[in-house]
């Protein structure tokens, strides 16, 4: 009798051990998000009619199903990034691939980058006036080369030994940022764009794609491509991509300032991000705003300019697509 209850016992213990084990892993139970952005500005919704904003969030949201469709079919946040990023690339209104902005002497050259949080790899191209898709060859670079990042003519050429698509550099220009270069726009125009992704086996990546800054010159590189400064992913603290007035965001190490703050003060995501761009940067005067996701799926999109295109999805349902604060 004493052995059966025993036994009993037993039984009821390991049945609750097996219960709560199994009940852990659905809490967990990996989900996906992923948070994207296409540049901050000082524009004001007078600057962007409504019909503009309208046609701007549909944009966003179709770059968006790209990532999510990835995601929640169990892809891999780099191949999220990827894809979401070619599409606003390949869109004309962001500054980024067709859209590019045009420098000094009236060409375009772009920057991009991508790292990978599970393992710090990263991959950059820098100044570059001919590779369709500028975020496909940083992933080339991080993949297949022994560098993090390749300049000018030198990235075209490794881009084309790797299958890239290289278009004449006609491909880029647009009239209205020929215009936007003719005028010079006293209210510098924004239109970076970036995704941050957190896939089902909880890898972390964050991507940057960019024109850079309206009549740059001498070769100028902003903060996109630098692994650090626009663009930082480790899957112990978060993913950040940044757009703005890059010489500040380089200076403050943004992207890298965010992980940091959360790795040795263990602040939340919310608080890194909201230190570093609403107060250090704005002490600096450094304008833009990041979008991140930490490793637990919670995202932050701080901005200090008068408007950030932005948006996100995650596989909880909540999705939301903005433009003004
Ligand atoms: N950060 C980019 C750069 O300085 C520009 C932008 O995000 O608008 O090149």
């Amino acid at each position: 009798m004493k052995n059966l209850f025993k036994l009993f016992v037993f039984f009821s213990i390991s049945l609750l051990f097996v219960y709560s084990c199994t009940q852990k892993e659905q809490s967990s139970q990996p989900g996906y998000v992923i948070v994207i952005h296409g540049g901050a500005g000082n524009a004001s919704n007078k600057d962007i009619n409504e019909e503009q904003q309208m046609i701007y969030k549909e944009k966003l949201g179709e770059a968006l199903a790209i990532g999510e469709k990835i995601l929640s079919e169990g892809g891999t946040s780099i191949e999220a990034i990827e894809k979401t990023i070619n599409y606003l690339e390949n869109c004309p209104l962001f500054n980024a691939g067709k859209g590019a902005v045009f420098t000094h002497e009236g060409t375009n050259e772009m920057d991009a980058s991508i790292m990978d949080g599970s393992n710090l790899n990263a991959g950059a191209v820098a100044g570059v006036g001919d590779i369709k898709n500028p975020i496909s060859a940083a992933i080339k670079v991080m993949n297949e080369s022994e560098h993090v990042m390749l300049a000018g003519k030198g990235a075209s050429d490794f881009a084309k030994q790797q299958g890239i698509e290289i278009v004449d550099s006609s491909y880029f220009r647009t009239q209205e940022r020929w215009e936007s270069l003719q005028r010079i726009l006293k209210a510098e125009k924004h239109g970076t764009v970036g995704c941050v992704a957190l896939d089902k086996n909880g890898n972390l990546a964050a991507g940057t794609s960019t024109g850079g800054r309206t009549n740059k010159k001498y070769g100028r590189i902003g903060d996109s491509p630098i692994i650090g400064a626009g663009n930082y992913a480790n899957n112990n603290t978060c993913a950040v991509s940044a757009t703005g007035h890059g010489e500040f965001f380089i200076r403050y190490t943004v992207a890298h300032d965010i992980s940091a703050l959360m790795e040795y003060k263990n602040l939340s995501l919310e608080d890194a991000a909201n230190i570093v761009v609403n107060k250090k940067l704005v002490e600096a005067g450094g304008d833009g705003g990041i979008i991140a996701v930490d490793k637990n799926g919670n995202i932050a999109m701080p901005f200090n300019t008068n408007m950030m295109f932005r948006a996100y999805s995650k596989s909880t349902g909540e999705k939301e697509i903005l433009i003004f604060k």
